[in-house]
């Protein structure tokens, strides 16, 4: 090999680039490298291990679908979650498209680095958030990223962000199984975790890329913690009424979660004040005025309380 095609002992291409084909070094370098890797993955993980230490649940949001409500569940939750008084953090790991700054009217606030890591912003005392759009000058900038830069910078969240003790720690990840999922999981199994809540919708389209997400979570061995089925119905603003708008063709959430024995944590209605909430980037929970979506959330959040408590007394 020429010095010149040569990546070096100990880089990430060390005895595979296309200059090592026919190096006599080659194997060397190879095991060389595997080590070199091995090494800094455990160094990752302990890092991650230390930094997550004062937190004592941490729960992953998924969905299998975009548009499901995913990013509406993980902050409502965490609003609820906070103002049960809580000390709630969420992750966004959506980095191609994070909804979370906008959802907790956040967005043009910055991240602030001080000699304790990473700081994140604070939506109130009780309720603090990382996510890469505040990473970003303007929020219709596009984040095309490759894995092993997404790779990086979620293990920079999960080991750099300053959280300080909180109860639990959500993050909201993208739709389906990606690098983003892979790089989370491999990172949370770092530190004890306390599983999944998977997100989707009645129709039998979204259910089927559920069935997939449920099984990642079994081949990766994340617990389920349980599904919620959002859109579940539609509140009139005026009557107050509900009405079908997505009829559960298949027996929706609830027939699959019996189907595969993981618990329903509930069903949330379509309620334009959540949506309203949401785009205006406030919390949902904690209105006056009474709704089949709040009391959703309320028992949906209660019972995750519930759950999680039940986990660590194991
Ligand atoms: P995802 O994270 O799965 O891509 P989002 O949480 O961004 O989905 O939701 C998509 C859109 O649907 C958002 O505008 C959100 O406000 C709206 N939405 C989600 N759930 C509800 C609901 N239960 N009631 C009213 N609007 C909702």
């Amino acid at each position: 090999m020429t010095d010149a095609s040569c990546p070096g002992i100990g880089t990430e291409k060390a005895g595979t680039a296309d200059g090592c084909a026919n190096c006599p070094s080659k194997s060397f370098c190879q095991s060389n490298n595997q080590e070199a890797v091995a090494a800094t993955r455990k160094e990752d993980l302990a890092q991650v291990k230390k930094r997550l230490s004062g937190v004592r649940h941490k729960l992953l949001i998924l969905s299998g679908k975009g548009g499901v409500g995913k990013s509406t569940v993980a902050t409502q939750l965490a609003h609820y979650l906070s103002q049960k008084d809580y000390q709630v953090g969420l992750l966004d790991i959506d980095i191609c498209g994070p909804s979370v700054p906008r959802m907790t009217g956040c967005q043009g606030e910055s991240i602030h680095q001080s000699s304790s890591g990473w700081s994140p912003v604070y939506v109130n005392d009780h309720l603090s958030i990382m996510s890469v759009g505040l990473l970003v000058e303007d929020e219709d900038t596009a984040i095309i990223w490759r894995g092993p830069k997404k790779n990086g910078l979620i293990k920079q969240f999960l080991s750099d962000v300053d959280w300080g003790d909180l109860d639990f720690l959500l993050v909201d990840t993208p739709p389906g199984t990606s690098d983003e999922h892979l790089s989370a999981v491999q990172f949370f199994q770092a530190s004890d975790r306390d599983g999944a809540i998977v997100v989707t919708t009645p129709q039998e389209v979204s259910l089927l890329d559920v069935r997939k997400e449920l099984d990642f979570c079994r081949k990766v061995k994340i617990p389920i913690l349980g599904l919620i089925e959002n859109m579940s119905g539609f509140v009139c603003p005026q009557c107050k009424c509900s009405s079908q708008l997505f009829p559960p063709t298949t027996g929706g959430a609830q027939t699959m979660a019996s189907e595969m024995e993981i618990p329903l944590l509930g069903c949330l209605p379509i309620d334009t004040e959540i949506g309203k909430a949401c785009d205006e980037g406030r919390a949902f929970v904690g209105r006056t005025e009474d709704s089949p979506g709040l009391q959703a959330l309320h028992s949906i959040g209660t019972k995750i309380i519930e759950l999680c408590d039940a986990m660590s007394q194991k």
